[in-house]
């Protein structure tokens, strides 16, 4: 967390493997405090699918990288009404459901370990950032996109917990994929985003960890949110003492 914590909380990072409910969490977060919210995975799914699409090998990597320069990658407030939580498009293009499908799942953690396709990830996810008021989510918002993050939580689960809510979501889509298919892939998914060299998936080490295996969306939602209320009323409780010792009025800014 910053060091001066006498303002409350603005930028939130929530970090962790895929499945451990971070958009769910994030989402529902970002609408509590009124924040943007912004899921960083869509980029590098939009990628993985252009690829695709363009039948560029996902480990070709001149090319994905050349593509991830050039490609215009949008996100938006959802604009059509069935059940998305954002639009996302590439150079104009809907993509929003395409980049969830199996073959991207399949391929974005190759896609997403070159370094000049994080780069040019990143550099956008900054941007956004700076604006403030957000929840971020990914795989490296708190050790490297917004290292100095307000709050960073690093949500975890068991790779069987979050296989199993995937594979309900896959269902629930009306895309139903193996019990196994979804474990294996997540494990394979799981080994690929925390060995590779660039940005591996670690927590930092001022992230909160919070392990959601046995607990629902909504109770893992009232457990964050209860530590941003904890965290701003010690930023709150931090700013009144220094106040109290300058003899400086109290500046809630
Ligand atoms: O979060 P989601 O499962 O949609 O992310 C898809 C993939 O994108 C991850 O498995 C990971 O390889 C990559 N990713 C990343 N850095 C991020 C977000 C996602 O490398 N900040």
């Amino acid at each position: 967390m910053a060091d001066s914590p006498n303002h409350p909380i603005r930028t939130i990072a929530i970090d962790g493997p895929a499945g451990a409910g971070k958009s769910t969490i994030g989402l529902g977060l970002a609408k509590h405090l009124g924040f943007l919210y912004f899921d960083t995975g869509v980029m590098y799914r939009a990628v993985t699918l252009a690829a695709l699409q363009r039948s560029i090998a996902p480990d070709d990597e001149d090319a994905v990288s050349q593509l991830a320069e050039s490609l215009r990658i949008e996100v938006s407030p959802p604009h059509v009404d069935d059940g998305r939580q954002y639009t996302v498009r590439t150079d104009g293009e809907d993509v929003t459901w395409a980049i969830r499908r199996a073959d991207v799942d399949a391929a974005v953690s190759v896609v997403s370990a070159f370094p000049r396709v994080r780069r040019a990830m990143v550099a956008q996810q900054r941007r956004i950032a700076q604006a403030g008021n957000v929840v971020m989510v990914g795989r490296d918002i708190g050790t490297v996109v917004m290292p100095d993050a307000d709050l960073k939580i690093y949500l975890d689960a068991t790779v069987e917990a979050r296989a199993w809510r995937r594979y309900r979501e896959l269902e629930a889509r009306g895309t139903p994929s193996s019990y196994a298919d979804v474990l294996a892939s997540m494990k394979q998914r799981d080994v690929l985003d925390t060995s590779r060299a660039t940005s591996p998936l670690r927590p930092a080490n001022d992230a909160f960890i919070v392990d959601c295996t046995h607990m629902d969306a909504e109770e893992t939602l009232a457990h964050v949110i209860a530590l941003v209320e904890a965290q701003n009323a010690a930023r709150a409780g931090a700013q009144a003492r220094s106040a109290v010792a300058t003899g400086a009025p109290e500046d809630d800014a």
